[in-house]
């Protein structure tokens, strides 16, 4: 199971443009990069409260990603969605 799983995330990441590959996720205050569009944000229930997670798109590439800003995670912040 953990193999299949590492063969579809080095898949999906192959189709990463520069840009979008150089994200650092799941980290919070990681920067994203300058050709991602912004899109709508939401507000999510947490254990210790609601968070906001803006949805954003690559121009260049597609790939569709969140972000999570969550004060109380270090390790919420980008992750890929779709592409
Ligand atoms: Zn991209």
């Amino acid at each position: 199971m953990t193999q299949d799983l590492n063969q579809q995330n080095e898949l999906k990441k192959t189709e990463l443009c520069d840009s979008c590959a150089g994200i650092q996720r799941n980290w919070r205050r990681a920067p994203g990069h300058a050709e991602l569009v912004q899109g709508d944000n939401r507000k999510e229930p947490r254990s210790h409260g609601q968070v906001t997670i803006t949805r954003y798109v690559c121009a260049r590439c597609g790939t569709q990603w969140e972000y999570e800003n969550n004060k109380v995670n270090l390790h919420a912040g980008w992750s890929v969605v779709g592409q």
